[in-house]
């Protein structure tokens, strides 16, 4: 990874836009500090007793708070992820988070003074004009108060924060400490999971084949501490639901992303009904590659042929991608480029991925990627500055606390810019080799969101449902729901091996929080959805679709993308999505056997 071979050579952020420097970065959070103590001394026991002017004023100096400290600890956290060894970056990263949770508590008191208000008189403040750009986000905010428990009680349950710590970090550390002896093509040396499973996109069958069931031996050895992990967490939170009186486990996740439980059901409900595409998948693939039928070790197995895509020209692609759907979403991406907010060049001492974090008001987003030349590279470019143009605009029209939408909305942005960018791709490259890899790729991430991501909130939904019972979650109890979820999707048309019974046991999102994935299925479907309303009518779309972008978090997921033709309680939403899946499967279908 010498950056000298990478077409993203001297890419990198120039982070001036959140703090000048390190020492400047200190001082910031001193006298953030200081403002803080002074706005509780100043708000505190006012939050009901303002008017609604005092707390309209109150809700931006907290904003202005919370933004100052957002970038002043990214300035860390960039330092960090771009260069792990530098000691400054290390010192302000741990400055920053220990920081920031002081701050998070001299400010808690308005959110709690909030809740504390009865309902006649929220009421009240919430219907005053001056409140109105913060009106969703303060009553999405309360419907969480019948499950908030008095003072003393919370500060006991957060008591437990270290125990519950304890628990995941096991976790972590079991898996990651993981080391399989293997032979990858250079001799028997030891293997983390993570390598292990990228074997899995290799060209060499026998590679692949061996990777999976040399990764399956290591997992028996240890699988029973992932297993007492989950069970001790899956307790301990459904212990804490009879406490707060939340009466089905999925709730506090659908409160976050802002979905009914309805909606949730009968999404994951449609999905399953469409498993049998997935198997069409499979099948088709069995014959591309030759093989009677899929091993689990060909799912993902190279189809086409990748080419180089140097970073100038990847940045051409999702420029044009941009410029055709909306020239505003172009006019951003480029002023990121200007400003030095992307990092596109892969070096040591930085970490893998991509993500994008919108800081705050008067800042553009900044991105971190990883580009190394492939097809594959430029589609997380487009994803990336789908969250980016997203955040950018929410903050030019909301005030920070609006702009923000749980995750199930949050990836719908980024899905569709990606979406786009694909099919403009597809359309536009020559060479059948390559053409057949798009179409595959874009097939095998949809079914990778929507159909495993959905066995994995199945697979979940009957981990809690037993624990409920006093069962407890022994290794052997969820091997076989996981066998179970799993075998209704693949349904045979792939052959599972003897040891994927204990591949639950290496998902990091189970133990970290519950139901995550289904965000991923949700995102996915929605993003699909819209390409359908696009095609049908991109005049009326494309200013729906911007103001969708601008309206952040300040209306509910149903009420944001009602205007934009996809009714999130009709089922024609997710009869659209699968439409468009199934469009992208039989192109598939005809170009693999082309190329
Ligand atoms: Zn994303």
């Amino acid at each position: 990874m010498a950056a000298t071979t990478s077409s993203a050579a001297g890419i990198r952020w120039d982070l001036a836009d959140l703090s000048p420097g390190a020492d400047a970065a200190r001082r910031e959070w001193d006298e953030l500090l200081e403002r803080a103590r002074r706005f509780g001394v100043e708000r505190r026991g006012t939050v009901g007793s303002g008017g609604a002017e005092g707390l309209q004023r109150l809700l931006a100096e907290l904003d202005e708070l919370h933004q100052r400290s957002a970038r002043v600890h990214f300035y860390a956290l960039a330092r960090e992820h771009t260069n792990a060894t530098d000691a400054e970056a290390n010192d302000l990263a741990t400055t920053a988070r220990d920081r920031a949770a002081e701050l998070e508590n001299l400010l808690l008191f308005v959110e709690l003074e909030w809740l504390a208000l009865d309902d006649a008189e929220a009421e009240a403040l919430l219907e005053a004009p001056e409140l109105q750009p913060y009106e969703h986000k303060l009553r999405v905010a309360r419907e969480e108060k019948p499950f908030v428990l008095g003072e003393p009680e919370e500060q006991a349950l957060n008591a437990r924060r270290p125990g519950i710590e304890a628990w995941e970090s096991l976790h972590g550390r079991t898996l990651a400490t993981l080391e399989i002896d293997f032979d990858g093509g250079e001799g028997a040396e030891p293997h983390t999971i993570d390598r292990l499973l990228s074997y899995v996109y290799s060209p060499d069958r026998d590679l692949r084949l061996r990777a999976l069931e040399a990764l399956y031996g290591g997992l028996a050895g240890i699988v029973d501490v992932p297993a007492a992990c989950y069970d001790a967490l899956v307790g301990d939170r459904l212990a804490v639901d009879r406490l707060r009186g939340v009466p089905e486990p999925m709730l506090p996740t659908n409160l976050r992303n802002e979905l009914e439980g309805e909606v949730v059901e009968s999404m994951l409900a449609a999905i399953e009904e469409q498993y049998p595409l997935g198997r069409r998948w499979f099948e088709c693939k069995a014959r591309a590659l030759g093989l009677e039928r899929l091993e689990l070790a060909d799912q993902y197995a190279p189809v086409g042929r990748d080419r180089r895509v140097p970073w100038q020209e990847a940045v051409e692609i999702v420029d044009g991608s941009l410029v055709r759907f909306e020239p505003r979403l172009a006019e951003i991406f480029r002023a990121c480029l200007e400003r030095g907010h992307v990092d596109a060049e892969p070096r040591t001492g930085k970490v893998g991925g991509a993500y994008c974090n919108s800081v705050s008001q008067g800042v553009l987003p900044y991105v971190l990627l990883n580009h190394t030349d492939t097809l594959r590279d430029v589609v997380t470019l487009a994803h990336e500055f789908g969250h980016a143009t997203h955040g950018a605009l929410a903050l030019e029209r909301q005030p920070f606390r609006s702009w923000r939408v749980g995750l199930a909305v949050a990836e719908v942005p980024s899905m569709f810019a990606q979406l786009l960018a694909v099919e403009g791709l597809i359309d536009r490259e020559d060479d059948p080799g390559n053409r057949a890899l798009l179409l595959a790729d874009r097939v095998e991430t949809a079914l990778g969101s929507i159909f495993r991501q959905t066995v994995l909130a199945r697979f979940e939904q009957r981990a809690y449902a037993l624990r409920g019972e006093g069962k407890a979650l022994t290794s052997e109890r969820l091997s076989g729901l996981w066998l179970e979820e799993n075998e209704r999707y693949y349904g045979g048309s792939v052959a599972l091996p003897e040891g994927y019974r204990l591949a639950w046991s290496y998902i990091p999102h189970f133990v970290g929080a519950r139901f995550y994935t289904y965000a991923y299925a949700f995102a996915h479907l929605v993003a699909l959805s819209l390409l359908a309303r696009y095609r049908e009518d991109p005049r009326t779309f494309t200013p729906a679709y911007l103001e969708f972008l601008g309206s952040g978090g300040s209306r509910s997921p149903q009420e944001l993308l009602e205007p934009l033709g996809v009714d999130l309680r009709e089922e024609r939403t997710w009869a659209d999505a699968f439409a468009e899946l199934d469009r992208a499967v039989s192109a598939a279908e005809r170009g693999v056997f082309v190329a």
